[in-house]
């Protein structure tokens, strides 16, 4: 077994300009101990997940001169947001919606650099065998009026909807994460939502999001989704989704993270008190002298953090399938770069979309890209009955001529997509286990995207106070 120290860089100038404020002091063993080892030789924090959580406690960190080493289990950066690269086409790993009004991301990213594709503001609802449109009015006002009197919800419903977005848009982020919560089936209801624009409109639209069709999803994460999408658009990155996280790598230093580096368990040095040591799956142990961040899914964390906290997983945790087909261009039905609900209650698609309609760069030029989801993980079904189910229950949508022309390229399982945020929830969770140990992850916050940016910039943030009152 390899023991590896890590620990202050001496080049940053920042860091060495303040150097009372810290604990350690520069040791020579460190460089000796760098040269013998083949890993990134300094830092002084360990994260550990470079999901989005940990990418951005480590962007947090690299802002603040604090060095740092990422250590990543898979293959690449990203965690549940990731891309595929497959004959041509672009994969993410699950249908996934980047929303521009994330608060946090628009701190974090570039989005001119992610060259964001939009889709249309609403969606086409299926039921009652034809599509019917949902139209923000603010958005495409002649849309919205010509579905005034479309069975999806009742003229009630749709005033509304004007009325939960003015709600949500008074509130702030903070007051909507620390609100009394209920069950969002309950809130709608409670707002005076019919029942059939609840199981036509709701159901598939926020279940896709919650990957919840029962929505007992809290009413915390609905209320900031809806005002997330009242004030911005759903995108998607022109490279996939995986262009998010990358882009929040490639401002990292060189050599500061670690692909397929998985950390097996975190133990406190018996010589250095408050120092963990974290024990990677290949027999190496490396030592952070200013403390972990511990930036893993939820269910890993339960595992990593036994003992620590009293951290459960609350079940079932939310799944999803995703199936991808390719087609030729003339081979789908409509050019709109718009999303497809399954409002029938019958069948098992929840929601899918051409993707190429909405970022051309998601197939080679000449064909389409078609994502099809669906809630849960079908446990038993095997892939070609799954892909035998979706083509026909698609053939009743846009009809059997084009459907079956398409021919089905990927099938991704997602056991885990999101933790379960029913009632009660803690949106704001204290990401600090104890001194020099803190967590990150979408399970502390909200389970979006942003939540987990928060996440871990509150996590640096939360170890960032701690050295600084730890006396030198
Ligand atoms: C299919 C799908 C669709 C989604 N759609 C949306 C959406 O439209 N909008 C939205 O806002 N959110 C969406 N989400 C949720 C969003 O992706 C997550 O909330 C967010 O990415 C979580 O980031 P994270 O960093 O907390 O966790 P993760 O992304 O899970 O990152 C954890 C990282 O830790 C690594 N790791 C685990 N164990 C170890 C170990 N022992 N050692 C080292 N590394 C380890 C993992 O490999 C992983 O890279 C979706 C999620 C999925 C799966």
């Amino acid at each position: 077994m390899t023991s590896i120290t890590l620990s202050l860089p001496c080049t940053n100038p920042s860091f060495l300009s303040s150097p009372k404020r810290f604990r350690f002091k520069l040791n020579p063993q460190i460089q000796s101990s760098a040269q013998l080892s083949p890993s990134p030789p300094q830092t002084g924090v360990i994260v550990i997940g470079a999901g989005l959580a940990g990418l951005a406690a480590a962007t947090h960190l690299n802002s603040r001169n604090i060095p740092f080493l990422l250590l990543e289990a898979s293959d690449a950066v990203g965690g549940r947001v990731r891309t595929d690269i497959v004959d041509g086409f672009l994969l993410d790993r699950g249908f996934q919606i980047f929303i521009t009004a994330y608060p946090e991301a628009q701190k974090l990213l570039n989005y001119k650099t992610l060259n964001l594709q939009k889709f249309y503001s609403g969606a086409q609802i299926f039921y009652d065998g034809q599509f019917h449109t949902v139209a923000d009015p603010l958005r495409h006002f002649i849309d919205s009026a010509k579905s005034l009197t479309n069975p999806i919800g009742t003229p009630l419903d749709k005033l509304l909807i004007g009325s939960t977005r003015i709600r949500v848009l008074a509130k702030s982020d903070e007051q909507i994460l620390t609100a009394e919560e209920l069950p969002t089936l309950h809130l709608l209801k409670n707002l005076g939502f019919s029942d059939s624009i609840i199981a036509t409109f709701f159901r598939p639209f926020f279940g896709g999001i919650f990957f919840d069709p029962t929505l007992q999803t809290s009413s915390r994460l609905f209320d900031f989704i809806f005002k997330c999408l009242a004030l911005g658009d759903n995108a998607l990155p022109a490279n996939g989704i995986s262009a998010i996280p990358e882009q929040l790598a490639a401002a990292l230093p060189p050599g500061s993270i670690l692909l397929n580096s998985k950390a097996l368990s975190l133990s406190l040095d018996p010589r250095a008190s408050g120092s963990p040591l974290v024990r990677m799956q290949n027999g190496d142990v490396f030592k952070s002298e200013l403390g972990v961040i511990v930036a893993v899914e939820e269910p890993a964390a339960v595992k990593l953090l036994a003992g620590r906290t009293g951290l459960v997983a609350k079940k079932p945790v939310r799944s999803t399938v995703c199936l991808y087909f390719t087609a030729n261009r003339e081979q789908i039905p409509v050019n709109e770069p718009v999303l497809f609900l399954n409002g029938s209650g019958k069948g098992i698609v929840n929601n899918m979309f051409f993707a190429t309609n909405v970022a051309p760069s998601y197939g080679p030029p000449d064909k389409a890209l078609v994502s099809v989801s669906l809630i849960g993980l079908f446990e038993g079904v095997s892939d070609d009955e799954l892909v035998g189910r979706v083509v026909e229950e698609l053939s009743g949508w846009f009809g059997g001529k084009f459907v079956r022309e398409w021919k089905h390229l990927r099938t991704y399982r997602i056991g885990f997509a999101q933790p379960n945020q029913c009632p009660p929830t803690d949106l704001k969770k204290n990401p600090r286990v104890e001194s020099g140990l803190y967590v990150c992850g979408d399970y502390l916050t909200s389970a979006t995207f942003d939540g987990a940016l928060v996440s871990g910039r509150r996590a640096a943030e939360s170890l960032l106070k701690d050295i600084a009152l730890t006396p030198a």
